[in-house]
C-alpha cells in the first residue's frame, strides 16, 4: 500500500517558512510583502479562491490588497489598474485570477503584469526563464508538485517520469520542472496514441488533465510514485482527482490524495513566490 504525501502537512510547513522570513525581511529591511489579487467578475469558485488567497496572506504576515471589479469591467479598465499596481511599491506580487469574461483578453492581461511581480509566473518573460533554467519564480501547481514530491525523499534523477496533461499553467511547466531534476520526461495529451502504455512506463506519474478516475490501476507501474493535480466532481459532486485513488494506492510506492494532496500546495507556493518577490525589490 503506498505512502499518502500529505499536502496539507507540507503546505502548512512551506507557509510557516514563509511567515518567518516575511517577519526576518520585515525587521531587517522594513517591507512587508504584499499580494494584490484581481478578480473580474462573480464566478462563485474564483470567489472562494480569492477569500482563500487574502487569508493565506494574512496568516503569512503577509500585506493583501483585493481588487474586485464588475464583469462589465473593460480591458482597458483592467490594464490600467494592472499598471498602476507594477508602479505601487507596496505591491511585490500581482495575480489576476482567471478564468477572465470572454471580451477580456487574457494573453494581453498576463503580458501587462510586470515580469517582477508576475508570482503566477505565466509571463513569457517568466516562461522563457524557466524553459531556460534561469527563474526568479515557477509556477504554483507544478512548483507545488516538486515540493511534495521532494517531501517524501523521492529523487527525481534518471526516473521515467509520465505528465499527463500539456497546458501552461500544469502539464509544460510540469514536465520542465523535472526535466531540470534529470528525469526522463514523456508528456502526454488527449492525442496520445495508447495513454495506458505511456503510464506504465512511469516510475514518477502526474496526473494534470481534468477527468475523473482517468488513470486507473492497470495503468501505473507498480511501485510508481504517483500524484494527482486534478480536481473533478465525481457522479455523487464529491471532490476527486484524476486517478482511481482506491484501486492505484494499492500499487503505487507513494501517491497524493484529493482533496489534501497538491491543492494545499498551490497557495503556499503563491505566498513563497510573493515573498520572492519582496526580496527581489530589497535585493536580497
Ligand atoms: P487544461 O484543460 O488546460 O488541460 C488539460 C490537459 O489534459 C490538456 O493538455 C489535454 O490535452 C489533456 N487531456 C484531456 N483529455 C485527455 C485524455 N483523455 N488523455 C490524455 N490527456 C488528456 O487543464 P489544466 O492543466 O488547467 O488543469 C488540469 C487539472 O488540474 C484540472 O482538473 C484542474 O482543475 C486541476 N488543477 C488543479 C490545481 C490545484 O491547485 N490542485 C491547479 C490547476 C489545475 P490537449 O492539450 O490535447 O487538449
Amino acid at each position: 500500500m503506498a505512502i499518502l504525501i500529505n499536502g496539507k502537512e507540507v503546505a502548512a510547513s512551506v507557509r510557516e517558512k514563509v511567515r518567518l522570513e516575511a517577519l526576518d525581511l520585515k525587521e531587517k529591511t522594513g517591507i512587508v510583502p504584499g499580494l494584490a489579487v484581481i478578480l473580474v467578475g462573480d464566478d462563485p469558485a474564483s470567489k472562494i479562491y480569492v477569500g482563500n488567497k487574502k487569508k493565506a496572506c494574512l496568516e503569512a504576515g503577509l500585506n493583501s490588497f483585493e481588487h474586485i471589479l464588475p464583469a462589465e469591467t473593460s480591458q482597458q479598465e483592467l490594464l490600467e489598474l494592472i499598471s498602476r499596481l507594477n508602479e505601487d511599491p507596496a505591491v511585490h506580487g500581482i495575480l489576476c485570477q482567471l478564468p477572465l469574461p470572454k471580451h477580456i483578453d487574457e494573453r494581453a492581461v498576463i503580458e501587462a503584469i510586470s515580469p517582477r511581480k508576475d508570482v503566477d509566473a505565466f509571463h513569457p518573460v517568466n516562461v522563457g526563464k524557466i524553459m531556460i533554467g534561469n527563474f526568479d519564480f515557477l509556477p504554483c501547481t507544478p512548483a507545488g508538485v516538486m515540493e511534495l514530491i521532494h517531501s517524501a525523499g523521492v529523487s527525481v534523477s534518471g526516473k521515467k517520469c509520465t505528465v499527463v496533461g500539456r497546458s501552461n499553467i500544469v502539464g509544460k511547466p510540469m514536465s520542465m520542472l523535472l526535466l531540470h531534476e534529470n528525469g526522463t520526461v514523456t508528456v502526454c495529451h488527449s492525442k496520445t496514441k495508447d495513454l495506458a502504455a505511456e503510464c506504465r512506463e512511469a516510475d514518477i506519474l502526474v496526473a494534470a488533465v481534468g477527468k475523473a478516475k482517468l488513470i486507473t490501476a492497470d495503468m501505473v507501474k507498480e511501485g510508481a510514485v504517483v500524484i494527482d493535480v486534478g480536481m473533478n466532481r465525481d457522479a455523487n459532486g464529491k471532490l476527486c482527482g484524476d486517478v482511481d485513488f482506491e484501486n492505484v494506492a494499492p500499487k503505487a510506492s507513494y501517491i497524493t490524495p484529493v482533496p489534501g494532496g497538491v491543492g494545499p500546495m498551490t497557495i503556499a507556493m503563491l505566498m513563497r513566490n510573493t515573498l520572492t518577490a519582496a526580496k527581489l525589490t530589497a535585493k536580497l
